[in-house]
C-alpha cells in the first residue's frame, strides 16, 4: 500500500511505490495471454529483442517476448523466467516517470524542435509513440552501457525543423522514432555497435556521410547499418 501526502507543496511518499502515474498491471503475463497490457510490456521491452531483431509490439506475448523478458529479467538481476508478475512490474515503476518515459529520457528530450509533434510525415500521437518506444530501446542501451549518460542531440522533427537542420528529405526524423547520440561518456562507435543489441533497424555512425559526429538510431522498416569507422 502506498500512501502519499501532499501538505502544501511537499509531497511525501510513504513506501517505495509500486505503481505510478502511468501504467498499472494487474494479472501475471505469460506465454500465450494478450490484451492491451501484453502491449504495454512489450513497449517497455523493446530494447531487449536480441542481436539484430525487433520486438513487435502487438499485444500478443509470444515466444519473442518471452526471450526478451528473460533478457529484460536477467540485466536487472531478476529471477529470468519469462514471466511477468510482481517482480517485473516493481521494477518496471523503478524504471518509469509518471508519463510512461523511461526515467532517464524525457519528451523533451526526443523533441527539440516543437512542443507539439506536429508538422512530421506521420500524427502527432504517432510520432510520440514512436519516440516512447526508442526512448525504451535507449534505456535499456544506456542499462548495458553501465548505467552512464546518453545524450540526444536530436529526435523528431517537423519537415520544417528537418530542412532548417539540413536533414535529407525522406529523415526518420520525421517519424519521431530516431534519435542522434552524441559522443561521451561513450565513444560513436560503442553506442553503435551495442545498439544492434537493442531494436534499432536503422544504425548509422562514424564513416557514414554525415555522421562522423553523431551516431543516429531508428526504427525504419528494414535494416540499415552503416558505421564502416567501427567496422560496422
Ligand atoms: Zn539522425
Amino acid at each position: 500500500m502506498v500512501l502519499t501526502f501532499m501538505t502544501g507543496t511537499a509531497v511525501v511518499t510513504a513506501a517505495p511505490a509500486q505503481a505510478d502515474g502511468c501504467y498499472t498491471w494487474s494479472r501475471t503475463l505469460r506465454e500465450g495471454t494478450s490484451g492491451a497490457d501484453v502491449t504495454q510490456l512489450q513497449i517497455r521491452l523493446s530494447g531487449y529483442p536480441g542481436q539484430g531483431a525487433v520486438l513487435a509490439v502487438d499485444g500478443s506475448f509470444g515466444p519473442a517476448t518471452k526471450a526478451a523478458l528473460k533478457r529484460f529479467q536477467s540485466a536487472y538481476g531478476l529471477a529470468s523466467d519469462g514471466v511477468a508478475g510482481p517482480a517485473t512490474y516493481s521494477k518496471i515503476y523503478a524504471l518509469q516517470d509518471n508519463d510512461c518515459t523511461p526515467v532517464h529520457f524525457s519528451y523533451a528530450e526526443l523533441n527539440k524542435c516543437n512542443s507539439t509533434w506536429s508538422g512530421g510525415a506521420v500524427s502527432a500521437a504517432t510520432a510520440k509513440s514512436n519516440a516512447l518506444r526508442t526512448m525504451w530501446k535507449l534505456e535499456a542501451l544506456r542499462h548495458a552501457l553501465g548505467d552512464k549518460p546518453i545524450r540526444v542531440t536530436s529526435g523528431f522533427r517537423s519537415k520544417s525543423c528537418n530542412s532548417a537542420v539540413g536533414g535529407a528529405t525522406n529523415s526518420r526524423h520525421l517519424y519521431g522514432d530516431s534519435a542522434d547520440l552524441g559522443a561521451g561518456p561513450h565513444s560513436l562507435c560503442t553506442l553503435a555497435k551495442q545498439a544492434r543489441n537493442h531494436g534499432f533497424r536503422g544504425i548509422l555512425g562514424p564513416g557514414y556521410p554525415g555522421h562522423n559526429d553523431h551516431t543516429h538510431v531508428d526504427h525504419r522498416a528494414s535494416r540499415h547499418w552503416s558505421a564502416p569507422t567501427c567496422g560496422i
